[in-house]
């Protein structure tokens, strides 16, 4: 997703329950996911390429690192631990067919996007489910200001110029994304806060 998406939805699931300075933290690092340095051999970021199980072993990775941090009272290193999480888990809406299994089922009247369920077991197992694949060079060209409409002709519909909910621009679809991406982040904060002790889940959200 666009980082000024990545920002607002992190933010909106996120700003009544850690204090800024955390937020902070959050923010920063999920956003450098996408610096060149994680864009380029690093499918796990952004469940490119039907990197699945990467993408799933690298958020319990993670809450690893996220849960050593916070004993040794090392805050930053949580902080942004979960903010590399939290872009992983946002990408899963942006860049695998999920949304659109998901309206399969209610062709007839779709459901506004906040009812978007992100956490649906059987439709993240389901062998339909798939990712963009990285198609070069059109997945490429496709960034290239005024080329996108060229690099779209020779993109197979599984490639990541087809598949991608990264802005509004890709269209309606966008807006189940971004639901579920706000939802699943505020998810994955919810889980802390049943796992972790009062004491340490207070450190993490850094409030009062
Ligand atoms: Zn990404």
């Amino acid at each position: 997703m666009l980082t000024k998406i990545h920002t607002e939805m992190t933010t909106t699931a996120l700003e009544t329950r850690m204090s800024a300075r955390a937020l902070k933290f959050v923010l920063s690092a999920n956003l450098q996911q996408d610096a060149l340095s994680g864009q380029v051999g690093h499918d796990e970021y952004h469940f490119d390429n039907n990197a699945f199980e990467q993408a799933n072993a690298y958020i319990q990775a993670q809450r690893s690192t996220l849960l050593a941090a916070l004993p040794a009272e090392d805050l930053p290193a949580a902080w942004s631990a979960f903010g590399r999480l939290t872009h992983t888990v946002q990408d899963f809406y942006a860049h695998s067919n999920y949304v659109s299994l998901w309206l399969d089922e209610c062709k007839a009247a779709p459901p506004p996007p906040p009812e978007i369920d992100p956490l649906r077991k059987d439709l993240i197992e389901s062998p339909s489910l798939h990712s963009g694949r990285i198609c070069l060079p059109w997945d490429a060209v496709y960034f290239i200001p005024g080329l996108r409409n060229l690099a779209l002709k020779f993109l197979p519909e599984d490639s990541h110029g087809k598949m991608n909910l990264d802005s509004p621009q890709q269209g309606p679809k966008f807006a189940y994304a971004r639901a579920a991406a706000i939802k699943r982040t505020a998810h994955e904060f919810e889980v802390l806060e049943k796992s972790l002790p009062a004491p340490l889940f207070g450190k993490f959200t850094d409030v009062g």
